[in-house]
C-alpha cells in the first residue's frame, strides 16, 4: 500500500509518499511559506526526478492542491491518479490527554485535535487546518490517521507527569508533562529492541533524540516511563536555542529587573537561549563546536554543558528503571556528533559502559558503538518519523 505522510506546519507542508511493500521513499518534497509572499513547492521522486515551482498559496488548501499536482502531473509526477493512496498519515504534535495512541480521524477526532490547540498553539491549529485542507483536496474516501508526538509518553506514571505546583493547576488547565518527540522515542526504542534480538517487553532502554530540539525518554518494557519534554517542548536541557530546565525564580528575578512580559520571557527563553544564548555563535551545533575548536570559551561551554545536561538525564533515568540494557542516539546530533557520544558515555563507564571509538566514528548509520564486553549496549539509530507514522497509518487502516 502507498501511504501519504504529511506534516503541516504554520507556514508549510512537508509531505513523503512511502512504499510500505518495501517501506522505499516514493516521494517527497516541502510546500513552503504558506500565507507568505514567495510560497513554492520543491518536490523529488525517488528516481531523482525533480519539480518545483513558484505557487500562490494562501492557505493549506492551495499547498494541498501544489502536492496532488505534484504526486499526480508534475514533470516528477510518481502516481497516476490519487486513487493509488492508500491512507494518509498526519503528524499532529499535541493529543493532550485525549490520545494514547494513533487513531482514524473522522469530524469528531479533527474537532478534538482543533480544541487542544490551546495546549500547543503553534502546532495543532497547523494540524488542524492540513487535515481539513487535505480532506478538501484528497476527498473522503481515502482513510486519514493522527499520528500524535505526543501519544507515547502517555503510559507515565503520575508521579512523573505532575509538577510540584498547586494541584488546581492541573485540574483546571491540565498542566503536566507531557512530552513531546514520541513517535521517534518509539520508532529507535522498538528498533533498538530488535537489535538486541528482544521482545520490548523485555528490555530497559534509555532514547536520546538530540537534533534543534532535543529530549530524553526512559523506556520500560516497551513503555514511556518519564521523559524530559515538559508541559511544552522547553523542558529538558539546552537545546539550539531552547533553554530546558531553569530554577523559576531566575526567570521572576530578570522579568522584573528588565521589565519583560510573559510573552517576551517565553521568546528568550524559546528563541534565544540553549546553545545560541550561551555561545553568542550559533544555535547550530557544528558552528559552535566549530568555534569551541577555535578557541571560543563561550562556544566550548555551551558544547560541554550540553553533553553534561544530557549525561544527568540518562542518569537520573537509568535510576528511575533500576538500570538499563541500552542507550540510543537518534536525530541530528545524535547521530552525527562523536564527541557528544563520548562525552556523555564517559559519565557510565562506572557501571560498564564502553564505547568503541572506531564505530563511534561512522556518521548517520544504524550501528552499535558499545564494545562486545560493554555491560549496557549502546547504539545509533537514525531516527524516521515519517516511517513510523506510515506503519501506525498502515496498521490502523489494515487492522493488523
Ligand atoms: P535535527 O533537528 O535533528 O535536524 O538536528 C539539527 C542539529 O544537528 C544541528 O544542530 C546540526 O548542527 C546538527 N548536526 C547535523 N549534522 C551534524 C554533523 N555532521 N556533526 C555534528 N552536528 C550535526
Amino acid at each position: 500500500m502507498k501511504i501519504l505522510v504529511a506534516n503541516a506546519g504554520s507556514s508549510s507542508l512537508k509531505y513523503q509518499l512511502i512504499d510500505m511493500d518495501n517501506e522505499q521513499v516514493i516521494a517527497k518534497g516541502l510546500c513552503d511559506k504558506i500565507g507568505l509572499s514567495g510560497s513554492n513547492i520543491s518536490h523529488k521522486a525517488g528516481d531523482g526526478r525533480t519539480y518545483a515551482a513558484e505557487i500562490d498559496m494562501p492557505t493549506h488548501a492551495e499547498a494541498f492542491e501544489a502536492l496532488m499536482f505534484a504526486l499526480t502531473e508534475s514533470d516528477a509526477k510518481v502516481i497516476s491518479s490519487p486513487k493509488e493512496i492508500g491512507a494518509i498519515g498526519h503528524r499532529v504534535v499535541h493529543g493532550g490527554t485525549f490520545f494514547n495512541k494513533s487513531c482514524l480521524i473522522d469530524d469528531a477526532v479533527a474537532e478534538k485535535i482543533n480544541e487542544l490547540k490551546e495546549l500547543a498553539p503553534l502546532h495543532n491549529y497547523p494540524n488542524y487546518l492540513g487535515i481539513v485542507a487535505c480532506t478538501k483536496t484528497f476527498g473522503k474516501d481515502i482513510p486519514q490517521v493522527a499520528v500524535f508526538d505526543t501519544a507515547f509518553h502517555q503510559t507515565m506514571p503520575e508521579k512523573a507527569y505532575i509538577f510540584g505546583i498547586p494541584y488546581e493547576y492541573f485540574e483546571k488547565y491540565a498542566v503536566r508533562r507531557y512530552g513531546a518527540h514520541g513517535t521517534s522515542h518509539k520508532y529507535v526504542a522498538e528498533r533498538c529492541a530488535e537489535l538486541l534480538g528482544k521482545d520490548k517487553s523485555e528490555v530497559k532502554i534509555v532514547t536520546c533524540h538530540i537534533g534543534n530540539g532535543a529530549s530524553i525518554t526512559a523506556v520500560d518494557k516497551g513503555e514511556c516511563v518519564d521523559t524530559s519534554m515538559g508541559f511544552t517542548p522547553l523542558d529538558g536541557f539546552i537545546m539550539g536555542t531552547r533553554s530546558g530546565g531553569i530554577d523559576p525564580s531566575a526567570l521572576t528575578y530578570i522579568a522584573e529587573k528588565e521589565n519583560i512580559s510573559a510573552a517576551e520571557m517565553s521568546n528568550i527563553l524559546n528563541k534565544k537561549s540553549g546553545l545560541l544564548g550561551i555561545s553568542g555563535v550559533s544555535s547550530d551545533n557544528r558552528d559552535v563546536s566549530a568555534a569551541a575548536q577555535n578557541g571560543n570559551h563561550r562556544a566550548a561551554l555551551a558544547n560541554e554543558i550540553q553533553r553534561y545536561q544530557i549525561a544527568k538525564f540518562v542518569g537520573s533515568y537509568i535510576a528511575a528503571m533500576n538500570g538499563t540494557d541500552a542507550i540510543v542516539f537518534t536525530a541530528g546530533i545524535g547521530e552525527n556528533d562523536p564527541v557528544l557520544r563520548t562525552e556523555v558515555c564517559k559519565h557510565f563507564e562506572y557501571m560498564g559502559v564502553k564505547i568503541d571509538e572506531e564505530k563511534n566514528h561512522i556518521r548517520g548509520e544504524e550501528v552499535e558503538i558499545s564494545t562486545p564486553d560493554s555491560k549496557v549496549k549502546v547504539y545509533i539509530i537514525p531516527t524516521n518519523e515519517e516511517l513510523a507514522i506510515a506503519k501506525d497509518t498502515l496498521a490502523l487502516v489494515t487492522g493488523k
